[in-house]
């Protein structure tokens, strides 16, 4: 097991180098860096620039009072230049030089000749101007040394020379504000850094818990949400999740339910066929007998046939795979070929299938769709009228630039509570309806399997138009499917 340790570490350091936190973090870190050092060093330089010339300053003051106590040693004409102490410190550099160049007085850690060479050498490289009046030495023990050449005029008018060297920062100042600098920075970007992933750990926790979710939400389980409650960008993002999780579990229900009713639907025709068929072999039938069940058989073939052709129907539907072809046609002559097609069927039915007023109203539309559409309304409102006078009718017109055509029966009505389903795919306004299979024709005794109607309201859907419906109880239903006019 041990071995396998090392690669999973690995991969886990792979994943918190390509996650959103580490970059982020690191980001800001870099940003914050790049700020910090530009900052410490404009501070750094500004800082050492100042102290550098307040100790020139000082050096130069200490310098003055060094050449006044020389000037009166020699104006004294005392052999011995005695400098008084307190005016110089240990370590300082003092040398005294005749104008011959000879070392009259010196004092200090480094040796007189080799401060010499040290001036010597510095004035060479650079002459003294008044902007800047000093030589620059550093130390082997890395102590920054100024150097200043003065001349001291004696009695007689002869110059002598004083070179006089001081450190420039003893207490070492500059040296800890540059340690404090880096100091703070780097704790600086310590803290941010340790900050900045805690932020943006805390920043994309929801992120992980949606991921979690998205990964244990299966097929079978979409009724989990993240119910996050957070008003932030990703609860929005959660919230929509949720959204979409209530639209897929919605989608998958209808289809679950579409095809549960479509078994249901289809296993009524199969067991009435097995049962006819079984009763027809088991013995000796008469022709009459056999010719009853052979019709029986016949038109539980139909139901399922048209029930099948109507699935497929809804199938394309939802998957889109439909193809309208609309043009510019007439709304009355749909409605007078649908009377034409119909009216055996009515008269089969004793029903007096009239055509309105069929003034000529044109819409843009797919024509054996409009044909489907109006058929299914008829042939319900056919199926679906009792009584001794029964009547249906079809007309168009058109209103303000809407084309309708309205189909209305003398039928029994629908009740109100049925109407806002009556779209529903499966829905029957009469559900312990069963078929009467001793009849010879279905339609004599209402049957169907409740998916005409959303088809009409499909086809209607896809023309931009809408179905509406009025029905009284006990006085007729109109139906009326409203389109633009062309
Ligand atoms: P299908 O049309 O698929 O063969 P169906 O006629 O039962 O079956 P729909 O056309 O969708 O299905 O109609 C749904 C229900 O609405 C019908 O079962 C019927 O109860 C009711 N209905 C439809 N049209 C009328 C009407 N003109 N008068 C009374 N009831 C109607
Ligand atoms: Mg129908």
């Amino acid at each position: 097991m041990k071995p396998k340790k090392f690669p999973a570490f690995r991969t886990r350091l792979g994943v918190l180098f390509h996650s959103i936190r580490f970059r982020l973090v690191m980001w800001f870190t870099a940003i914050l860096a790049i700020i910090l050092c530009s900052f410490s060093a404009f501070l750094y330089y500004t800082q050492s620039r100042n102290l550098q010339e307040e100790a020139i300053h000082e050096i130069d003051r200490r310098v003055t009072g060094l050449v006044t106590n020389v000037q009166d040693a020699l104006r004294q004409g005392s052999g011995q230049i005695a400098i008084p102490n307190g005016l110089l410190r240990d370590t300082d550099v003092f040398i005294l030089l005749s104008p011959e160049g000879q070392i009259l007085a010196s004092q200090g850690p480094i040796p007189a000749q080799d401060a010499i060479q040290i001036v010597s050498a510095g004035l060479l490289a650079a002459p003294r101007t008044t902007e800047s009046p000093a030589i620059y030495w550093t130390s082997p023990t890395s102590q920054n040394y100024a150097f200043i050449v003065t001349s001291v005029q004696s009695q007689v008018g002869i110059n002598f020379l004083i070179i006089f060297g001081g450190i420039l920062d003893p207490n070492a100042l500059v040296r800890r504000f540059l340690l404090t600098l880096v100091a703070g920075c780097l704790l600086t970007l310590a803290v941010a850094l340790a900050g900045g992933f805690w932020l943006a750990d805390r920043a994309m926790r929801p992120v992980k818990t949606i991921t979690q979710a998205a990964r244990t939400i299966g097929e079978t389980d979409l009724s989990r949400r993240l119910n996050m409650k957070s008003k932030d960008e990703l609860g929005e993002l959660a919230n929509t999740f949720d959204a979409m999780l209530a639209r897929l579990q919605a989608a998958f229900e209808r289809q679950r339910q579409f095809v549960a009713d479509a078994s249901h639907e289809l296993r009524t025709p199969l067991t009435i066929v097995n049962l006819e068929t079984s009763r027809a072999i088991e013995s000796h039938r008469s022709v009459q007998e056999y010719q009853h069940a052979l019709s029986i058989i016949h038109n539980e073939n139909n139901f399922m046939t048209s029930l099948v052709n109507d699935l497929l129907m809804l199938a394309r539907m939802d998957a889109g795979q439909t193809t309208i072809e609309k043009t510019r046609l007439d709304l009355s002559d749909v409605a007078v070929e649908t009377v034409e097609r119909l009216t055996p069927l009515a008269n089969r039915n004793e029903v007096t299938l009239e055509a309105g007023n069929l003034p000529e109203t044109h819409i843009l539309g797919d024509r054996q769709y409009l044909l489907q559409m109006l058929s299914n309304l008829v042939e319900n409102a056919i199926k679906y009228t009792i009584g001794d006078k029964k009547r249906v009718r079809v007309e168009t017109g058109q209103t303000d630039g809407t084309a309708w055509v309205r189909v209305s029966d003398s039928g029994p009505g629908i009740a109100p509570e049925h109407l806002p389903h009556l779209f529903d795919r499966f829905y029957r306004v009469d559900k312990a309806r069963t078929r009467d299979t001793e009849t010879e024709s279905d339609l004599k005794s209402p049957s169907g399997s409740g998916l005409g109607l959303s088809i009409v309201q499909w086809i209607a859907q896809v023309h931009n138009g809408e179905v509406r419906v009025e029905s009284t109880l006990g006085t007729g239903t109109t139906f009326e499917v409203r389109f633009k006019t062309v």
